[in-house]
């Protein structure tokens, strides 16, 4: 396993400890991960004694429980029976009993009831739907219809989480609707993944609400995800994050190394996505291009899954995009909607079995078939979502109004923020690395306070606050902007 990559960064780390002001440092030995590489001890600088070496927060026994419970015969037979549809093209039939988006919609829908039967009515399903009038790939007005089950949360009803898989299908001709496409990699899988989330979740009681949703129209323009993340803002629901799975079907795609089996793509957007631009504008002028909301979304998702990695079995690659070059998915909807949103895709996809027609060429099988997904992989990439899903949504909420002075010229640094209002809350912690590192390397509880000034500088490091819960979980990290008394308005 090649998961430790990020762990060993420490290991150049010499001499820091909190409140040890002797703290000498030394110039590391180089390191080198276990492929060789060399690490270049950029964790190593600077030498600081604020805060101590991160340790990911660790999966508790709730939380591993629900990890064993994802079921690989289960998302085989949602596999299979998607893919079964003949087509799930948005365009395609609506009234044909066993073929068609139509039959695959009810099919979910049916589904998830089923699911939710348990819950003894705290998980809701509803099937929103509307008519998209003829537009860009729509040639004329089609019911679009997403599957949507919520468990309410009982600590905060109105701070959600949701988890979306698109369940429509296309093939070569985006707007060929009547011949096969079976679509079993994209997207039966990510379907699976919410499928398999929201019964394990469904006799449980998160903190916040989470929202398990099929959607639909992705591949004709994202038109069930925006229609759903437009109706959460309309109705003033605060989400907080969106994890989308898109092509999460297998990581075993030669020629590329086996490795990649688990290994799973985050894909986090930059300052170009977010839809305040003077907030886009003043974290790049201060080199927090890498720090969007999206990219600390990704970092949690990323530490919470190496607190349980014994579960999980996976790593997580965050990569600094939206998505793939000239890609785009359904996390988008969500970002242009002004919430934070990744998106999980495998780690190396073989295009001869994605957007293809079902056929022998040249002696090459192409086509989205089921017998080119590897079940097993598709339930570790479900850990993973459920993981920071039942983390984040029993996290106390992120936390507001986070700036730090930037008027004095300071080698220290000054945070400010607001105290929430919150029973589950317990304190706060400050969060840094080095600029060039991807994941956080310290942390440094300050507990229940509204400030704290540390003995960093702000030039050096890239440094965000998180909030603590009573039950040792914590929220993303929030970068802090500049005092908007001093430099904004935002
Ligand atoms: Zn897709």
């Amino acid at each position: 396993m090649s998961r430790l990559f990020w762990v060993s960064c420490f290991s150049c780390i010499t001499s820091i400890a909190l409140g040890d002001s002797n703290a000498s440092w030394s110039l590391p030995q180089p390191t080198f991960g276990i492929d060789g590489s060399p690490l270049w001890n950029a964790g190593a600088w600077p030498p600081s004694n604020v805060g101590v070496p991160l340790v990911p927060q660790a999966a508790d026994s709730e939380l591993t429980d629900l990890l064993s419970q994802f079921n690989t015969s289960r998302i085989q037979n949602i596999i299979e029976t998607l893919t079964n549809f003949g087509t799930r093209h948005t365009l395609s039939t609506q009234t044909d009993p066993t073929r068609g988006i139509g039959a695959a919609r009810d099919w979910i829908a049916k589904e998830m009831r089923a699911l939710a039967a348990p819950s003894n009515g705290s998980m809701v399903v509803t099937t929103p739907s509307y008519i998209q009038p003829v537009a860009d790939r729509i040639p004329f007005p089609v019911n679009i219809t997403n599957i949507v089950a919520t468990i309410k949360g009982y600590g905060e009803p109105n701070r959600a989480y949701v988890v979306t898989g698109h369940y429509d299908s296309r093939r070569l001709d985006v707007m060929n609707y009547t011949g096969d496409a079976p679509g079993s990699d994209d997207n039966a899988s990510g379907v699976a993944v919410v499928l398999e989330m929201a019964r394990i979740c469904a006799t449980k009681q998160p903190y916040a609400t989470m929202i398990f949703a099929a959607v639909a129209g992705e591949e004709q323009n994202l038109y069930g995800s925006n229609f759903l993340a437009q109706s959460l803002k309309n109705a003033s629901v605060d989400v907080e994050a969106n994890l989308n799975n898109d092509i999460v079907g297998t990581g075993s795609n030669e020629p590329y190394d086996p490795v990649n089996e688990h290994t799973i793509r985050l894909f986090g957007a930059g300052t170009n996505y977010l839809t305040n631009t003077s907030i886009a504008d003043v974290m790049i002028s201060i080199g927090g291009e890498n720090d969007t909301p999206a990219r600390n979304l990704g970092r949690f998702v990323q530490e919470v899954n190496e607190g349980a990695v014994a579960s999980t079995d996976m790593q997580v690659a965050l990569v600094y995009r939206a998505d793939r070059f000239f890609r785009g998915g359904d996390h988008e909807s969500f970002l242009s909607a002004g919430v934070s949103a990744v998106r999980f895709t495998e780690p190396n996809e073989d295009f001869r079995h994605q957007h293809q027609d079902p056929r022998v060429q040249d002696g090459t099988l192409y086509g989205d078939d089921m017998q080119f997904v590897d079940y097993d992989y598709t339930a570790r990439v479900g850990r993973v979502n459920l993981a920071a899903m039942w983390s984040i949504a029993n996290a106390p909420a992120l936390p507001t109004d986070v700036t730090f002075d930037v008027i004095d010229l300071l080698n220290e640094t000054q945070f400010y923020w607001q105290i929430q209002n919150s029973s589950l809350l317990q304190g706060y912690e400050l969060v840094w690395r080095p600029s060039s590192q991807q994941q956080w390397t310290h942390s440094y509880y300050v507990g229940m306070v509204d400030q704290v000034t540390v003995n960093l500088s702000k030039d050096n490091v890239v440094f965000g606050l998180r909030a603590v819960g009573k039950n040792g979980k914590k929220s993303p990290a929030v970068f802090p902007l500049p005092d908007p008394a001093e430099y904004g308005p935002y």
